[in-house]
């Protein structure tokens, strides 16, 4: 009989689960249960289309139904999963008709994935206060915009950079409140941020950081924000102020959840048994809905990001299917656009590590990412951090006009490796004046750490 794999959540994480099971096990039965209209699409490209860089949501749906009838998936689009009996071996799910159905499974891998969470701000259900997640969130938030003048953006995280962006390329008048001192405020530090939040400025966004959104002023509409004892005018407003992992019916299998909120994991994507904390045989979780362990701290850590989605969702999908894999661990690596301004970052910051008790030693440097003497080179910033006991690199943010996603990646290699310091300040990289300079901007920041050091 051939193997059953039924997953919850067709997305990201469901169906890298599902190609990378089908790769292990051609037999199998593959069952994608979807309780949205829509499968296997990039969140990470709605802002785009927001923007209006994407020219329609469509493009941002990465797989045509002609794939799952392909690959031998049977995707059931608008039925939800509702509950999972580990004992039997089973999942209800429910259709649009109401109909329902036990399905059966030898390997059940959960990618449920996460929501947007918005805090406890008076008047937060008001018309007008969108959320982004789903193609239907950016359907709306389009809709506003068309008859909006003045946005409000409550959060400065990606997305919410992301958003104010787009909105901005679009005419409206936007303004962000971020309730921390800077902006990318979990993902870089003060200094760097420093670069992100002139830029946003120059594009005319108004910043205010370090202060709470007090209430959202209006009758049934949103009229107003109020925000440090002032009344912003807003037609909307788009909270983006973080998410929650969907974790309801692990919970209520008795899956452990982790410290994150997210369901716990081994190193081979298994979920826990709540009670005796092992690993229960055969049921898997990836993706935003996940707890791993940060490859740094060593700490549990969740990094709802759709590159970690996709790395779980394989991993789960192999396991699932039979065959051996094992998930690392996150770093966070991430990386972004604000107008022509590329951002990323990679590991722990400067602040994380105060934060966790860290000695660390930084070293930041602005460089060109092409010879001095070759027109049309963008400056770029690279800042390293560095365990000062260990001497080992534990986090890298970049800046800069061109070429920042690569070297992210680089230094998300050299934390991964364990690379110290001195070994980075070695690293016999490549020159040619139109692409690089002879200089590379990561190995000059590892000198500058060298040098304080001593
Ligand atoms: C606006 C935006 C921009 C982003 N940009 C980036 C980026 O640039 N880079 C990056 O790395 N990441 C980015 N992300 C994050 C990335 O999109 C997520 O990490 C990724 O989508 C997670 O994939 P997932 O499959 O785990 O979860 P999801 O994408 O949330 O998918 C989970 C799916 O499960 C379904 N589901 C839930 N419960 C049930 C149930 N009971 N029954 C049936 N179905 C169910 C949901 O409908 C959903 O489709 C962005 C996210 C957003 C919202």
């Amino acid at each position: 009989m051939p193997r059953r794999i039924v997953i919850i959540g067709a997305n990201a994480a469901g169906v890298s689960a599902a190609a990378f099971a089908r790769k292990t096990d051609r037999k199998a039965e593959i069952t994608l249960i979807e309780k949205d209209k829509y499968a296997g699409y990039s969140r990470c490209g709605l802002p785009f289309v927001i923007g209006g860089e994407i020219p329609s949501l469509k493009n941002i749906i990465l797989y045509p139904p002609s794939y799952y009838k392909m690959m031998k998936f049977d995707l059931r689009l608008e039925t939800e999963a509702k509950g999972i009996d580990l004992g039997a071996k089973t999942v209800k799910i429910v259709d649009k008709e109401g109909r329902e159905e036990e399905l059966s499974f030898d390997s059940l891998i959960i990618c449920t994935g996460a929501r947007p969470w918005i805090p406890p701000i008076e008047g937060r259900d008001k018309k007008g206060v969108f959320m982004l997640r789903t193609i239907d969130d950016a359907k709306a938030i389009m809709e506003a915009m068309s008859t909006a003048r003045k946005a409000i953006v409550i959060g400065a995280g990606a997305i919410g950079l992301e958003v104010a962006v787009g909105m901005r390329e679009k005419g409206l008048d936007v303004t962000i409140v971020e309730l921390l001192p800077h902006v990318l405020p979990l993902a870089i530090d003060a200094d760097m941020a420093k670069t992100i939040q002139e830029r946003l400025e120059e594009h005319g966004i108004r910043l205010i950081l370090g202060k709470p959104v007090k209430r959202i002023i209006g009758d049934e509409k949103v009229k107003a924000v109020e925000v440090d004892g002032e009344e912003l005018e807003a037609h909307m407003v788009v909270a983006a102020t973080g998410v929650r992992a969907n974790t309801d019916l692990a919970a209520e299998a008795g899956l452990a959840i982790g410290p994150t909120g997210a369901i716990k994991t081994d190193f081979r994507m298994r979920c826990l048994d709540a009670r005796r904390q092992r690993p229960v045989e055969g049921v898997y979780a990836a993706g935003d809905c996940a707890e791993s362990i940060h490859m740094v701290t060593g700490l549990p850590a969740v990094s709802q990001l759709g590159t970690t989605a996709v790395r779980m969702g394989k991993v789960a999908g192999i396991n699932a299917a039979g065959g051996y894999a094992v998930f690392p661990g996150v770093l966070g690596s991430f990386v972004t656009k604000i107008f022509d301004l590329e951002v990323g970052s990679t590991g722990i910051t400067a602040e994380m590590a105060k934060r966790l008790g860290m000695d660390v030693v930084t070293g930041m440097v602005t460089h060109l990412t092409k010879a001095e003497y070759f027109p049309g080179g963008k400056q770029i910033k690279v800042k390293l951090v560095v365990d000062k006991a260990t001497k080992r690199v534990v986090g890298g943010q970049v800046a800069g006009g061109e070429d920042v996603t690569q070297r992210v990646n680089t230094l998300a290699v050299a934390i991964q490796a364990g690379m110290t310091v001195y070994e980075l300040a070695m690293a016999r990289t490549a020159y040619a004046p139109p692409v690089a300079d002879v200089w590379e901007p990561i190995v000059l920041a590892a000198d500058s750490v060298l040098r304080k050091l001593g």
